[in-house]
């Protein structure tokens, strides 16, 4: 078994107490292939006994939570932040081994899982209500309350990062939570739920339960008692999940997934704009719902493009994510068989790699590396420009003018970002209006990840808005209150 830090407890948080549960899932990490953790297995009692805790936090029978001010829960989420950083070592060593990161990756996710909570702490008590100009005689205002018990299923991808986005947010705004992080990759959200319970959170405000999808993920999404549900995961999940909730008039936050564009046009920055491609695409594997994996190109740079590309891609390393490759391994053995054949069935269809990476000679052997690719030659329409591949590729495309480019960025299903590389302001704004998607990056992609901005995507990459002063407010329902006096 490879050496951790810390054991993550291999057991459930419910109700303030870790506990264990008969069945355990064995986890491996991603670049060696080796086990790495057990970690519990919960199953429907589990996530009863989890979203009764959570019910009665909420409701002030178990703990005191109930009473607290939106100023306390504010200095709790400071706190734990900060244990989070004190932490950060360990925190972002679990990460990496658990998820095979690039340990630098892993780092910046610890970090920006405290930020999260930092955001959110300062947010907490400046979530207000309004009041409403009607009839004399009345008052009439609006309160923003929790929703109550927030039922959170996360992937595997970013599972700190998910965590921070999703808890810090359901906290502050005064719900409690179950959490069911996903069987791939758990343990820094063990660790970190074991934290939280160090840093004095009453007993069932954070429920973590550990299992499988299809066991304590689908017993939480079709409880009668959760009052609001955020997804982050596949589409196909998504709909499982949506129609889980949907029986019970749950509502649903849906992160799914996307096949994003970056736009590069003749008169852009090119090495900003490539260096952000690059990045766009490799980070985390490609196994990002963000990630910028096609590339339309205008056909005048093309060539060029296309060169620099081959160039920098040529130069690209997979490696255990320890030795802080430019790219880490998939994460399992299903995920990466899934995308060869993916690739050779585009080989097949006469798509050509262009250029990749390759395989440092300090790759484990039993990683599940897939090297980073560009693929072009594509007809219109072949899946590698249209799926969701997760992984390392890169889909290539060129267009003739700008009309042609907003014909391909919205020729997919999805639309969670979009980047948009031109130094033409009026484009910029015309791009911007005309794309679809939850996000447009205009000279940059992904605005150095900003947890303040509004997150979501719009079509099959989901709907509701998460991160920022927006996700906080995603966490409560309004009540309106209206007072006759005269
Ligand atoms: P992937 O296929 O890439 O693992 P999923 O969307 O299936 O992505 O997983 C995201 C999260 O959803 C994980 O926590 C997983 O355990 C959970 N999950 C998977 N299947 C179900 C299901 N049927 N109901 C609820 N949650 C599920």
């Amino acid at each position: 078994m490879s050496r951790l830090p810390v054991t993550p407890p291999s057991a459930a948080l419910i109700g303030g107490e870790w506990v264990p549960t008969p069945y355990s899932l064995s986890v491996e990490a991603p670049a060696t292939g080796e086990p790495l953790a057990e970690i519990a297995r919960c199953e429907a009692e589990h996530v009863e006994d989890a979203v009764m805790a959570a019910r009665q936090a909420f409701d002030g029978q178990l703990g005191d939570w109930n009473r607290w001010s939106a100023r306390q829960r504010g200095e709790w989420l400071y706190t734990f932040a900060a244990a989070i950083d004190a932490d950060a070592e360990t925190l972002s060593a679990l990460e990496c081994a658990d998820t095979g990161k690039p340990m630098s990756q892993a780092k910046g996710d610890i970090a920006v899982c405290a930020r999260y909570f930092r955001f959110y702490a300062g947010a907490a008590d400046k979530l207000h209500g309004e009041t409403i100009p009607f009839e004399n005689g009345y008052s009439v205002m609006t309160l923003r309350e929790p929703f109550g018990v927030c039922a959170q299923i996360i992937p595997w991808n970013y599972p700190s990062q998910i965590f921070g986005r999703c808890v810090a947010a359901a906290l502050a705004a005064g719900n409690t939570v179950v959490l069911k992080p996903a069987e791939d990759a758990c343990l820094s959200v063990l660790h970190l739920a074991r934290i939280a319970t160090q840093c004095g959170l009453p007993p069932g405000v954070l429920n973590v339960i550990p299992g499988l999808g299809k066991e304590a993920g689908a017993a939480l999404a079709a409880h009668p008692f959760i009052n609001h549900l955020s997804f982050t995961g596949s589409p196909a999940t998504g709909t499982l999940v949506t129609q889980s909730a949907a029986a019970n008039h749950v509502p649903v936050t849906m992160e799914l997934g996307g096949k994003s564009p970056q736009v590069v046009f003749a008169d852009a920055d090119l090495d900003a704009a490539l260096a952000a491609v690059v990045r766009g695409i490799i980070q985390n594997a490609g196994q990002t719902c963000s990630a910028g994996s096609r590339l339309l190109v205008e056909s005048s740079c093309y060539d060029e493009v296309l060169s620099r590309l081959t160039q920098r891609f040529s130069e690209l390393r997979c490696d255990a994510g320890e030795n802080d490759p430019d790219c880490g391994a998939l994460i399992n053995a299903r995920q990466r068989a899934k995308l060869e054949d993916r690739l050779a069935e585009a080989q097949a269809d006469g798509i050509r790699v262009a250029a990749s990476g390759s395989l440092a000679d300090s790759a484990p052997s039993g990683g599940h590396f897939v090297v980073p690719q560009v693929l072009v030659d594509i007809p219109e329409g072949h899946y590698v420009a249209c799926e969701e591949l997760f992984g390392p590729v890169l889909a290539v495309q060129r267009f003739e003018d700008e009309a042609d480019a907003v014909r391909l960025a919205n020729s997919t299903d999805f639309g969670l970002c979009a980047g948009i590389w031109t130094n033409d302001g009026g484009r910029q704004l015309r791009l911007a209006k005309r794309i679809r998607s939850g996000q447009v990056f205009i000279n940059n992609y992904g605005a150095a990840g900003g947890i303040e901005l509004p997150f979501g995507g719009v079509g099959r990459s989901g709907h509701g808005r998460e991160k920022g002063f927006e996700g906080l407010k995603s966490y409560t329902q309004l009540k309106t209150v209206a007072i006759r006096h005269d």
